[in-house]
């Protein structure tokens, strides 16, 4: 729902909010045409909608109309039936560090956030943890970057190891008071939001549970930010309107994430997943919310995880997520995905190559695209 104001109606304004805030949503003021300003009513706004005589009678309420069916708390465009339409800003997915700092999604820099696919051992997570720290120290970007680890674990086989729950959390929290980097960590149950969430900085919602519409709504809940990746069989559509069912409870701090789809050419064995890289530019044009990539399971091979980053680069994504192990001794005993999991020493020069790439290509690529009109 979209109501035009009057700017300046301060009293209105309130009451607008406070309605909203009655029904559990949240609004959103831009600057609209002339005189007006344009409050976009966010979450599921049915209960408020039905409110609609009063709103239209209070004092500078210049118009209030319905937005078309859509992922309309997402959307870049929110549209009516009739041919009107609301332009939103692209939004920016704060996550804060321990050191203070805040890890900007959407930003216009690059974050990098890497570590294994799964804490297994204290010295190992540490070691990750550590070594990520220095890269960041090195080129002076420790606010663009935070760490990975799933404890829990979505394996195809029952017999595979599962990581290692709670106990793999309890790692991540020490990693995180050792070096003071935020960490992000997959949840797999709806039961198990809460729980997972009062310990990590960000969720993330697997691939797998991409549709896991009771996961996404206790994420939405939950409030904190969350990384969604793209289901592996989904339409474009369908996940933003995953995405739509976190933002529907009223939380916006989603960081979408393309991570590859099976597909024929798969079978082929020359790559895990296969990339998706248009999604990330439909992405970034359809939804107000940050775009990044995960170049480790595209590949399944951590020989070609620097080219496939280095693609995503060239569709401007906001971020990145990679696996990584902190010394190529450990990938033996590394319970999962080791293939694909880049040295820590790789991933220091890869993340060089996207530093070089942001100063000296990535602005001839949005001056080409305020040209074409892609932006
Ligand atoms: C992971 O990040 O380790 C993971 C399981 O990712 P995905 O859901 O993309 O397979
Ligand atoms: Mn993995």
């Amino acid at each position: 729902m979209i109501i035009e104001l009057e700017r300046g109606r301060q009293s209105s304004l309130d009451q607008i909010r406070d309605l909203a805030a009655r029904f559990g949503n949240r609004i959103e003021r831009s600057e609209g045409t002339g005189v007006y300003d344009t409050i976009l009513v966010i979450g599921d706004n049915r209960e408020f909608a039905a409110r609609l005589d009063f709103i239209r009678g209070l004092p500078g309420v210049q118009a209030v109309w319905e937005a078309s069916a859509g992922y309309n708390n997402i959307a870049r465009v929110v549209r009516s039936s009739d041919g009107k339409a609301l332009h939103r800003d692209r939004r920016v997915v704060e996550v804060k560090g321990a050191d203070g700092k805040l890890r900007r999604f959407g930003g216009g820099k690059h974050i990098f956030v890497c570590g294994p696919d799964s804490p297994q051992t204290l010295e190992q997570t540490l070691a990750t943890a550590r070594l990520a720290r220095a890269v960041g120290e090195k080129f002076g970007i420790t606010e663009r970057v935070m760490l990975r680890g799933g404890a829990f674990k979505p394996r195809t086989r029952p017999i595979d190891w599962r990581g290692l729950g709670m106990k793999g959390i309890a790692m991540l929290d020490a990693a995180r008071e050792d070096t003071g980097l935020p960490y992000v960590t997959e949840v797999m149950d709806h039961s198990l939001v809460e729980q997972i969430g009062q310990h990590a900085d960000m969720l993330q919602i697997g691939t797998r549970n991409a549709q896991n519409f009771d996961l996404l709504e206790a994420a939405g809940r939950f409030g904190k930010p969350v990384i969604l990746k793209r289901g592996f069989g989904n339409e474009a559509d369908e996940w933003f309107y995953s995405a739509e069912y976190i933002a529907n409870q009223g939380n916006l701090d989603i960081v979408l994430c393309e991570r590859g789809m099976k597909t024929l050419f798969t079978k082929g064995g020359y790559c895990r997943n296969q990339p998706d890289l248009n999604a990330c530019t439909h992405a970034r044009k359809q939804t107000i919310l940050p775009v990044i990539f995960d170049p480790s399971h595209v590949s399944g091979d951590h020989r070609i995880v620097a080219e496939n980053l280095m693609a995503a680069c060239g569709h401007l994504v906001d971020g990145s997520i990679t696996e990584t192990v902190h010394a190529e001794s450990f990938r033996q005993d590394q319970l999962c995905d080791a293939s694909q999991a880049l040295v820590m020493d790789a991933y220091c020069r890869l993340v060089e190559a996207v530093l070089a790439f942001e100063q000296h290509v990535q602005p001839h690529m949005l001056a080409i695209n305020r040209q074409t009109g892609a932006l």
